[in-house]
Protein backbone atom coordinates (compact mmCIF):
# COMPACT_ATOMS: atom_id res chain seq x y z
CA UNK A 1 0.00 0.00 0.00
CA UNK A 2 1.07 3.44 -0.85
CA UNK A 3 2.53 5.43 2.12
CA UNK A 4 -0.27 7.83 3.61
CA UNK A 5 0.05 11.27 2.97
CA UNK A 6 0.01 14.07 6.07
CA UNK A 7 -3.81 15.10 6.54
CA UNK A 8 -2.45 18.47 6.37
CA UNK A 9 -0.99 18.15 3.30
CA UNK A 10 -4.33 16.46 1.96
CA UNK A 11 -5.94 18.91 2.94
CA UNK A 12 -3.45 21.97 1.91
CA UNK A 13 -3.52 23.86 5.43
CA UNK A 14 -0.94 24.90 7.97
CA UNK A 15 -0.68 22.63 11.42
CA UNK A 16 -2.28 25.61 12.99
CA UNK A 17 -5.27 26.09 10.70
CA UNK A 18 -8.13 26.64 12.30
CA UNK A 19 -11.52 24.79 12.58
CA UNK A 20 -13.06 27.12 9.86
CA UNK A 21 -10.04 27.08 7.62
CA UNK A 22 -9.96 23.10 7.75
CA UNK A 23 -13.71 22.89 7.34
CA UNK A 24 -13.57 25.67 4.26
CA UNK A 25 -10.71 23.25 3.00
CA UNK A 26 -11.97 20.34 2.75
CA UNK A 27 -15.47 21.70 1.58
CA UNK A 28 -13.50 23.24 -1.41
CA UNK A 29 -11.75 19.68 -2.13
CA UNK A 30 -14.70 17.68 -1.27
CA UNK A 31 -16.59 19.39 -4.06
CA UNK A 32 -14.24 18.79 -6.44
CA UNK A 33 -13.66 15.26 -5.90
CA UNK A 34 -17.28 14.29 -5.56
CA UNK A 35 -17.58 11.04 -7.80
CA UNK A 36 -21.42 12.70 -8.60
CA UNK A 37 -19.87 15.59 -10.35
CA UNK A 38 -16.07 15.12 -10.56
CA UNK A 39 -14.88 14.15 -14.52
CA UNK A 40 -11.46 13.35 -13.05
CA UNK A 41 -9.15 9.91 -12.67
CA UNK A 42 -9.39 8.59 -9.50
CA UNK A 43 -11.85 11.14 -7.98
CA UNK A 44 -12.85 8.77 -5.77
CA UNK A 45 -9.89 8.34 -3.98
CA UNK A 46 -9.19 11.51 -3.38
CA UNK A 47 -12.43 11.84 -2.40
CA UNK A 48 -11.70 9.12 0.76
CA UNK A 49 -8.47 10.82 1.52
CA UNK A 50 -9.55 14.36 1.85
CA UNK A 51 -12.39 13.21 3.41
CA UNK A 52 -10.72 10.88 6.18
CA UNK A 53 -8.08 13.66 6.78
CA UNK A 54 -11.04 16.09 7.43
CA UNK A 55 -12.59 13.75 9.62
CA UNK A 56 -9.41 13.85 11.77
CA UNK A 57 -8.36 17.10 12.06
CA UNK A 58 -11.90 18.69 12.34
CA UNK A 59 -11.92 16.07 15.57
CA UNK A 60 -10.25 17.59 18.37
CA UNK A 61 -8.92 14.36 20.29
CA UNK A 62 -8.05 12.80 16.96
CA UNK A 63 -6.24 15.63 15.74
CA UNK A 64 -4.40 15.72 18.93
CA UNK A 65 -3.28 12.30 18.68
CA UNK A 66 -2.32 12.67 15.37
CA UNK A 67 -0.76 15.71 15.95
CA UNK A 68 1.34 13.68 18.40
CA UNK A 69 1.68 10.33 16.90
CA UNK A 70 1.32 10.82 13.39
CA UNK A 71 -0.63 7.97 11.40
CA UNK A 72 0.41 5.36 14.08
CA UNK A 73 -1.90 7.18 16.21
CA UNK A 74 -5.04 6.24 13.63
CA UNK A 75 -4.62 2.70 14.31
CA UNK A 76 -7.15 0.91 15.81
CA UNK A 77 -10.09 3.15 14.43
CA UNK A 78 -12.82 2.07 12.40
CA UNK A 79 -14.66 3.48 9.53
CA UNK A 80 -17.48 4.27 12.07
CA UNK A 81 -14.96 5.87 14.48
CA UNK A 82 -13.43 7.96 11.89
CA UNK A 83 -16.32 9.65 11.07
CA UNK A 84 -18.30 9.77 14.19
CA UNK A 85 -17.76 13.41 14.85
CA UNK A 86 -18.68 14.61 10.72
CA UNK A 87 -21.40 16.72 10.33
CA UNK A 88 -21.87 15.32 6.67
CA UNK A 89 -25.15 17.13 6.24
CA UNK A 90 -23.84 20.17 7.05
CA UNK A 91 -20.56 19.95 5.13
CA UNK A 92 -22.40 18.87 1.68
CA UNK A 93 -25.74 20.93 2.06
CA UNK A 94 -27.87 18.93 -0.16
CA UNK A 95 -25.31 16.36 -1.16
CA UNK A 96 -26.58 12.71 -0.85
CA UNK A 97 -24.88 11.18 2.49
CA UNK A 98 -26.46 7.85 1.95
CA UNK A 99 -23.96 7.78 -0.83
CA UNK A 100 -20.72 9.08 0.96
CA UNK A 101 -21.37 6.64 3.91
CA UNK A 102 -21.37 4.02 1.26
CA UNK A 103 -18.18 4.16 -0.27
CA UNK A 104 -16.59 4.55 3.01
CA UNK A 105 -17.25 1.12 3.67
CA UNK A 106 -19.59 0.88 6.25
CA UNK A 107 -22.94 1.11 4.40
CA UNK A 108 -26.11 3.16 4.04
CA UNK A 109 -25.73 5.41 7.30
CA UNK A 110 -27.59 3.69 9.24
CA UNK A 111 -28.46 6.03 11.74
CA UNK A 112 -29.40 8.49 8.25
CA UNK A 113 -31.54 6.32 6.58
CA UNK A 114 -31.50 2.92 7.79
CA UNK A 115 -31.52 -0.22 6.01
CA UNK A 116 -35.14 -0.89 5.67
CA UNK A 117 -35.87 -4.24 3.86
CA UNK A 118 -36.75 -3.94 -0.14
CA UNK A 119 -35.45 -2.14 -3.00
CA UNK A 120 -32.82 0.72 -1.77
CA UNK A 121 -33.38 3.76 -3.97
CA UNK A 122 -30.11 5.33 -5.33
CA UNK A 123 -29.16 8.74 -4.40
CA UNK A 124 -29.82 11.77 -5.61
CA UNK A 125 -27.20 14.22 -7.34
CA UNK A 126 -26.95 17.43 -6.88
CA UNK A 127 -25.60 19.68 -9.74
CA UNK A 128 -25.75 23.42 -10.36
CA UNK A 129 -26.76 25.41 -13.56
CA UNK A 130 -26.10 29.43 -15.05
CA UNK A 131 -28.69 30.89 -16.40
CA UNK A 132 -28.34 34.12 -17.66
CA UNK A 133 -31.33 37.18 -16.42
CA UNK A 134 -32.94 37.63 -19.33
CA UNK A 135 -32.92 33.67 -19.24
CA UNK A 136 -34.61 33.52 -16.07
CA UNK A 137 -37.20 36.25 -17.01
CA UNK A 138 -38.21 34.07 -20.16
CA UNK A 139 -37.64 30.42 -18.95
CA UNK A 140 -35.31 28.52 -20.75
CA UNK A 141 -34.42 24.53 -21.68
CA UNK A 142 -30.53 24.38 -20.50
CA UNK A 143 -28.54 20.66 -20.80
CA UNK A 144 -26.25 19.65 -17.71
CA UNK A 145 -24.01 16.59 -17.88
CA UNK A 146 -23.96 14.76 -14.99
CA UNK A 147 -22.16 11.46 -14.32
CA UNK A 148 -24.12 8.76 -11.82
CA UNK A 149 -24.93 5.45 -11.91
CA UNK A 150 -26.73 2.91 -13.72
CA UNK A 151 -27.69 -0.97 -13.16
CA UNK A 152 -25.19 -3.11 -15.13
CA UNK A 153 -26.32 -3.80 -17.98
CA UNK A 154 -24.22 -7.09 -18.17
CA UNK A 155 -25.13 -8.79 -15.35
CA UNK A 156 -28.88 -6.48 -14.46
CA UNK A 157 -27.56 -5.59 -11.42
CA UNK A 158 -26.81 -8.72 -10.33
CA UNK A 159 -22.89 -8.45 -9.47
CA UNK A 160 -22.46 -12.18 -10.40
CA UNK A 161 -21.31 -14.01 -14.43
CA UNK A 162 -24.09 -13.65 -15.91
CA UNK A 163 -25.25 -17.68 -15.25
CA UNK A 164 -24.04 -17.85 -11.85
CA UNK A 165 -25.57 -18.27 -8.71
CA UNK A 166 -24.02 -16.51 -6.00
CA UNK A 167 -23.24 -18.26 -2.82
CA UNK A 168 -25.17 -17.95 0.68
CA UNK A 169 -22.59 -16.45 2.41
CA UNK A 170 -21.18 -19.18 5.44
CA UNK A 171 -19.92 -16.59 8.20
CA UNK A 172 -23.60 -15.24 8.66
CA UNK A 173 -25.44 -18.15 6.86
CA UNK A 174 -27.19 -15.86 4.66
CA UNK A 175 -29.24 -13.69 7.65
CA UNK A 176 -26.34 -10.51 6.70
CA UNK A 177 -26.01 -10.28 10.34
CA UNK A 178 -22.77 -11.49 12.94
CA UNK A 179 -23.18 -10.87 16.36
CA UNK A 180 -20.36 -9.90 18.80
CA UNK A 181 -19.24 -10.34 21.98
CA UNK A 182 -17.19 -7.78 23.44
CA UNK A 183 -15.45 -7.47 27.02
CA UNK A 184 -15.62 -3.80 28.49
CA UNK A 185 -15.29 -2.84 32.05
CA UNK A 186 -18.94 -2.63 31.85
CA UNK A 187 -18.97 -6.49 31.62
CA UNK A 188 -19.69 -8.45 28.16
CA UNK A 189 -21.40 -6.41 25.36
CA UNK A 190 -23.48 -8.04 22.74
CA UNK A 191 -23.66 -5.98 19.52
CA UNK A 192 -25.69 -7.31 15.64
CA UNK A 193 -23.24 -6.19 13.07
CA UNK A 194 -23.48 -5.92 9.32
CA UNK A 195 -21.53 -9.21 8.55
CA UNK A 196 -18.25 -8.22 6.93
CA UNK A 197 -17.88 -11.10 4.73
CA UNK A 198 -20.83 -10.50 2.33
CA UNK A 199 -21.52 -6.18 3.21
CA UNK A 200 -24.66 -7.53 4.74
CA UNK A 201 -26.36 -8.82 1.82
CA UNK A 202 -26.32 -12.42 3.16
CA UNK A 203 -24.58 -13.80 -0.58
CA UNK A 204 -21.18 -14.14 -1.77
CA UNK A 205 -20.26 -13.30 -5.31
CA UNK A 206 -18.03 -15.74 -6.47
CA UNK A 207 -17.65 -15.11 -10.20
CA UNK A 208 -18.26 -11.64 -10.31
CA UNK A 209 -19.52 -9.50 -13.63
CA UNK A 210 -16.56 -8.57 -15.44
CA UNK A 211 -18.25 -5.17 -16.41
CA UNK A 212 -18.94 -3.92 -13.13
CA UNK A 213 -16.52 -5.96 -11.13
CA UNK A 214 -19.12 -7.22 -8.81
CA UNK A 215 -21.00 -3.98 -7.85
CA UNK A 216 -24.15 -4.24 -9.81
CA UNK A 217 -24.09 -0.39 -11.05
CA UNK A 218 -21.73 1.16 -13.74
CA UNK A 219 -20.88 5.00 -14.00
CA UNK A 220 -22.06 6.58 -16.94
CA UNK A 221 -22.24 10.13 -18.37
CA UNK A 222 -25.33 11.55 -19.17
CA UNK A 223 -26.57 15.01 -21.00
CA UNK A 224 -29.83 15.81 -19.53
CA UNK A 225 -32.19 18.43 -20.28
CA UNK A 226 -33.97 20.95 -17.59
CA UNK A 227 -36.92 22.64 -18.38
CA UNK A 228 -36.01 26.26 -16.08
CA UNK A 229 -39.52 28.29 -15.73
CA UNK A 230 -40.00 31.83 -16.11
CA UNK A 231 -39.31 33.49 -12.81
CA UNK A 232 -37.36 31.21 -11.45
CA UNK A 233 -34.28 33.10 -8.46
CA UNK A 234 -31.24 32.33 -7.54
CA UNK A 235 -30.36 29.29 -5.74
CA UNK A 236 -33.87 27.85 -6.28
CA UNK A 237 -33.66 24.08 -7.00
CA UNK A 238 -35.40 22.00 -9.72
CA UNK A 239 -35.80 18.17 -9.25
CA UNK A 240 -35.92 15.85 -12.34
CA UNK A 241 -37.23 12.68 -11.00
CA UNK A 242 -35.56 9.56 -11.80
CA UNK A 243 -32.13 10.97 -13.36
CA UNK A 244 -30.07 10.43 -10.39
CA UNK A 245 -27.83 7.33 -9.72
CA UNK A 246 -29.57 3.70 -9.88
CA UNK A 247 -31.09 2.10 -6.91
CA UNK A 248 -30.65 -1.88 -6.74
CA UNK A 249 -33.90 -2.35 -9.10
CA UNK A 250 -34.92 -0.62 -12.17
CA UNK A 251 -37.50 2.02 -11.33
CA UNK A 252 -35.32 2.43 -8.00
CA UNK A 253 -33.60 5.95 -9.66
CA UNK A 254 -32.75 8.83 -7.48
CA UNK A 255 -33.47 12.62 -8.43
CA UNK A 256 -30.95 14.70 -10.68
CA UNK A 257 -31.19 18.12 -8.75
CA UNK A 258 -30.52 21.53 -10.19
CA UNK A 259 -29.46 24.53 -8.29
CA UNK A 260 -30.05 27.69 -10.39
CA UNK A 261 -27.35 30.45 -10.54
CA UNK A 262 -28.20 33.17 -12.26
CA UNK A 263 -25.08 35.40 -13.73
CA UNK A 264 -24.52 38.91 -12.63
CA UNK A 265 -26.66 41.59 -15.31
CA UNK A 266 -24.89 43.90 -16.12
CA UNK A 267 -27.77 46.72 -16.17
CA UNK A 268 -30.79 45.19 -13.88
CA UNK A 269 -30.20 44.21 -9.92
CA UNK A 270 -32.77 42.01 -8.76
CA UNK A 271 -34.37 41.12 -5.71
CA UNK A 272 -37.29 38.76 -5.52
CA UNK A 273 -39.53 39.75 -8.69
CA UNK A 274 -38.93 43.48 -8.90
CA UNK A 275 -35.75 44.94 -10.57
CA UNK A 276 -33.92 47.83 -9.99
CA UNK A 277 -31.74 50.15 -12.49
CA UNK A 278 -30.25 52.81 -13.02
CA UNK A 279 -30.90 55.61 -14.89
CA UNK A 280 -28.50 58.98 -15.16
CA UNK A 281 -29.34 62.08 -16.66
CA UNK A 282 -27.96 65.56 -16.91
CA UNK A 283 -28.35 68.69 -14.60
CA UNK A 284 -30.46 70.09 -17.55
CA UNK A 285 -32.93 67.20 -17.85
CA UNK A 286 -33.10 67.25 -14.07
CA UNK A 287 -33.55 70.39 -13.95
CA UNK A 288 -36.14 71.13 -17.15
CA UNK A 289 -37.64 67.61 -17.44
CA UNK A 290 -37.73 65.40 -20.16
CA UNK A 291 -39.05 62.20 -21.73
CA UNK A 292 -36.69 59.65 -21.55
CA UNK A 293 -36.55 55.80 -22.50
CA UNK A 294 -35.86 52.95 -19.85
CA UNK A 295 -34.92 49.70 -20.84
CA UNK A 296 -36.68 47.04 -19.96
CA UNK A 297 -35.30 43.02 -19.04
CA UNK A 298 -37.41 42.08 -22.08
CA UNK A 299 -34.86 43.97 -24.02
CA UNK A 300 -37.65 46.67 -25.25
CA UNK A 301 -37.70 50.23 -23.85
CA UNK A 302 -40.62 52.27 -21.87
CA UNK A 303 -40.87 56.01 -22.23
CA UNK A 304 -40.71 57.99 -19.18
CA UNK A 305 -41.28 61.41 -17.90
CA UNK A 306 -38.67 62.89 -16.10
CA UNK A 307 -40.72 66.16 -13.98
CA UNK A 308 -38.84 69.21 -14.17
CA UNK A 309 -36.87 69.92 -10.46
CA UNK A 310 -36.32 65.82 -10.48
CA UNK A 311 -34.12 65.19 -7.25
CA UNK A 312 -30.68 62.81 -7.66
CA UNK A 313 -31.43 59.62 -5.70
CA UNK A 314 -35.34 59.96 -6.50
CA UNK A 315 -36.67 56.45 -6.98
CA UNK A 316 -39.70 56.28 -9.67
CA UNK A 317 -41.50 52.74 -10.26
CA UNK A 318 -42.32 51.64 -13.52
CA UNK A 319 -45.47 49.10 -12.07
CA UNK A 320 -45.09 45.39 -14.03
CA UNK A 321 -41.81 45.92 -15.46
CA UNK A 322 -40.23 43.48 -13.28
CA UNK A 323 -39.45 39.85 -13.02
CA UNK A 324 -41.86 36.89 -13.97
CA UNK A 325 -42.77 35.16 -10.85
CA UNK A 326 -43.01 31.21 -10.30
CA UNK A 327 -44.70 31.97 -7.05
CA UNK A 328 -47.42 34.65 -7.73
CA UNK A 329 -49.18 35.98 -10.84
CA UNK A 330 -48.18 38.54 -12.85
CA UNK A 331 -44.87 40.81 -12.90
CA UNK A 332 -43.14 42.44 -10.40
CA UNK A 333 -41.55 46.37 -10.68
CA UNK A 334 -39.19 47.90 -12.54
CA UNK A 335 -37.64 50.36 -10.18
CA UNK A 336 -36.11 53.04 -11.59
CA UNK A 337 -33.28 55.40 -9.56
CA UNK A 338 -32.22 58.51 -10.98
CA UNK A 339 -29.15 60.04 -10.89
CA UNK A 340 -28.02 63.49 -11.77
CA UNK A 341 -24.58 63.20 -13.14
CA UNK A 342 -22.18 66.01 -13.40
CA UNK A 343 -19.62 66.68 -16.02
CA UNK A 344 -16.38 66.07 -15.60
CA UNK A 345 -14.85 68.05 -18.47
CA UNK A 346 -16.60 71.73 -19.41
CA UNK A 347 -15.46 73.44 -22.44
CA UNK A 348 -15.43 77.33 -22.50
CA UNK A 349 -18.83 78.24 -23.47
CA UNK A 350 -20.27 75.44 -21.03
CA UNK A 351 -18.12 77.48 -18.14
CA UNK A 352 -19.14 80.46 -18.99
CA UNK A 353 -22.57 79.39 -19.71
CA UNK A 354 -22.97 77.84 -16.43
CA UNK A 355 -20.90 80.85 -14.75
CA UNK A 356 -23.91 83.49 -16.09
CA UNK A 357 -26.35 80.34 -14.71
CA UNK A 358 -24.95 80.76 -11.00
CA UNK A 359 -24.92 84.69 -11.43
CA UNK A 360 -28.38 85.22 -11.92
CA UNK A 361 -29.53 82.22 -9.35
CA UNK A 362 -27.70 84.60 -6.89
CA UNK A 363 -24.79 82.49 -5.90
CA UNK A 364 -21.26 83.03 -5.97
CA UNK A 365 -18.70 80.88 -7.38
CA UNK A 366 -15.12 81.13 -5.47
CA UNK A 367 -12.63 81.00 -8.32
CA UNK A 368 -10.20 77.78 -8.22
CA UNK A 369 -7.31 78.32 -9.18
CA UNK A 370 -5.97 75.90 -12.06
CA UNK A 371 -2.85 74.45 -11.21
CA UNK A 372 -4.02 73.32 -7.47
CA UNK A 373 -5.56 70.43 -8.18
CA UNK A 374 -2.70 69.04 -9.94
CA UNK A 375 -0.31 70.47 -6.89
CA UNK A 376 -2.69 68.02 -5.04
CA UNK A 377 -2.33 65.26 -7.22
CA UNK A 378 1.60 65.53 -6.30
CA UNK A 379 1.10 65.05 -2.89
CA UNK A 380 -0.93 62.08 -3.25
CA UNK A 381 0.79 60.36 -5.51
CA UNK A 382 4.23 61.02 -3.73
ZN1 LIG B 1 -22.35 -6.33 -13.93
ZN1 LIG C 1 -22.37 -12.84 5.45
Amino acid sequence: MAEKRDYYEVLGVDKNASEKDIKKAYRKLAMKYHPDVSEEEGAEEKFKEVSEAYAVLSDDEKRQRYDQFGHAGMDGFSAEDFYQNVNFEDIFQGFDIGNIFDMFGFGGGSNRRGRQAGPQRGSDIYTEVKITLEEAFNGVEKEVKIRRSKICPTCNGNKSKPGVEPKTCPTCNGTGQVKQVSNTILGQMMNVRPCRDCGGTGKIITDPCEECHGKGNVRESKTIKIEIPAGVDEGDRLRVSGEGNCGDQPGYEGDLIASVHISRNKEFQREGDHLYYEQQISFPQAALGDVIQIPTIEGKTVEFKVTPGTQSGTVFKLKDQGMTSVRHKGRGNLYVTVKVVVPKKLNHKQKKLLKEFDEISGNEIHHVEKGLFDKVKEVINS
